[in-house]
């Protein structure tokens, strides 16, 4: 059971609410950083374990400098995301780019910075030596397509998705960085997102520790480390399990100790490049209620809307709510909880169980800490809501603000 608390009082919550209005974000400082200690304590048995936060969950310079502070690096896929990782003070091989479909100016940064780049294709490397020239080190995105060796049945369906390379494209691929002078060598995937089962995260560390090897064998080029990617999901849901991420370390322990121990390949460096699993249980979306309708169903609408948190509307995702100061109230009443775009879409929750509501009460959304305010948008002249940080002094410190309608209106002429 994963429990909905919230990490403030309601007298606290009100206080901020005073100073700031809702609709905002308001992250746990301290739960993220005891957060990424369990990760990182998961593989303190690994030779060298490195987690690069993926940028693109919670973009905000705050949130990387508490986790550069934990010792966690970045993973990029845009330009502004490797400048907000440089401005966070994480700098060289703490920061990889893991893009795809990739403009030339993101190799040149990338390279500028001496942060890792990962391949997504193998006809890029002609466009990176063409506009970035080619680094020291080179990383390469694995596709497994239908393979599935090594018994991962129970990994999705990769031969659909667009990443990556092909096994026989990625031993061509480090053949020829071989040739062009590329003396360090790493290898990538990302085949599990939002996933709950830890058996699927030692089942892609045998794939590719398996991969090592062949690469080792066929080309007699040493792998010095291998991202699993991201993926790890979070218990959006109550009567969800968090993933055990001793076990999800211990099993990938085993796999690291009869693959690559056993075959003299020892020590490889590992990584992960999680986002959702670092921030999104840590992030609340804290909102007010602004109305109540009664018509054919029963509505409460919100001074927040999907373009605060789209994950619902998007994904027709769970995510819990909290009234505050009615936690212990009987949850006898069902309501949509709706913001307020014209688009039918706009739901934080459909068919609800809720205390009964009043006009005014605040309500607080669950796990928005990653994918919540990053996606929003300004779709029907929305704006985007401020971020907050609670820190572990119980303070509270504005981390980015409220857009103003100057900013909706800064890209055009009248
Ligand atoms: C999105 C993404 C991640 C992070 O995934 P989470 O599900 O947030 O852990 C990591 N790597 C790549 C390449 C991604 O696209």
């Amino acid at each position: 059971m994963a429990e909905k608390k919230l990490p403030f009082t309601k007298d606290e919550i009100m206080r901020v609410i005073e100073e700031y209005k809702t609709p905002f974000h308001i992250y746990d400082e301290q739960a993220i950083r005891n957060n990424v200690r369990s990760l990182l304590e998961a593989f303190s048995w690994a030779p060298s374990f490195k987690e690069y936060f993926a940028v693109k969950a919670t973009p905000n310079p705050s949130i990387l400098e508490i986790l550069r502070e934990e010792g966690l690096g970045a993973d990029c896929s845009s330009l502004p995301e490797l400048m907000l990782a440089e401005r966070a003070g994480m700098v060289g091989e703490e920061v990889i780019l893991t893009s795809n479909d990739t403009p030339a100016i993101e190799f040149k940064k990338a390279r500028e910075m001496g942060a890792i780049i990962n391949l997504d294709d193998i006809s890029h490397i002609d466009y990176l030596e063409r506009h970035a020239g080619i680094p020291e080190v080179i990383c390469f995105r694995y596709n497994p397509g239908p393979l599935r060796e090594g018994g991962n049945s129970i990994i999705g369906n990769p031969e659909e998705s667009k990443y990556g390379l092909t096994r026989k494209q990625l031993l061509s691929a480090f053949a020829i960085m071989r040739e062009k002078g590329v003396k360090r060598f790493g290898l990538h995937t990302m085949v599990i997102s939002n996933e709950l089962d830890f058996n699927y995260f030692i089942e892609t560390a045998n794939m590719m520790f398996d991969l090592v090897l062949e690469i080792y064998r066929t080309l007699n080029i040493r792998i010095e480390f291998v991202n699993f990617g991201g993926g790890i999901g979070i218990p959006y849901r109550p009567e969800q399990e968090a993933v055990d991420l001793k076990s999800v370390g211990q099993g990938i322990k085993k796999a690291y100790e009869e693959k690559i121990v056993a075959n003299d390949l020892h020590p490889l460096k590992l990584a992960m490049e999680c986002g959702r699993m670092i921030t999104g249980p840590y992030g609340y979306l804290v909102s007010t209620v602004l109305h109540k309708k009664e018509i054919y169903k029963n509505y409460v609408g919100l001074d927040a809307c999907m373009a605060n948190l789209m994950r619902p509307a998007l994904y027709g995702a769970y995510h819990h709510i909290t009234v505050v100061g009615k936690e212990d109230w009987p949850q006898d009443y069902i309501y949509d909880v709706t913001g307020s775009l014209c688009e039918n879409n706009d739901k934080f929750a459909i068919n609800r169980k809720l205390p009964l509501i009043d006009i005014g009460d605040v309500m607080v959304i669950h796990d928005a800490g990653a994918h919540g305010h990053a996606m929003g948008f300004n779709y029907n002249g929305k704006l985007r809501s401020a971020e907050l940080l609670l820190r572990p002094d119980r303070s509270v410190k504005l981390i980015r603000r409220a857009e103003t309608v100057e900013d909706y209106f800064a890209t055009l002429n009248f």
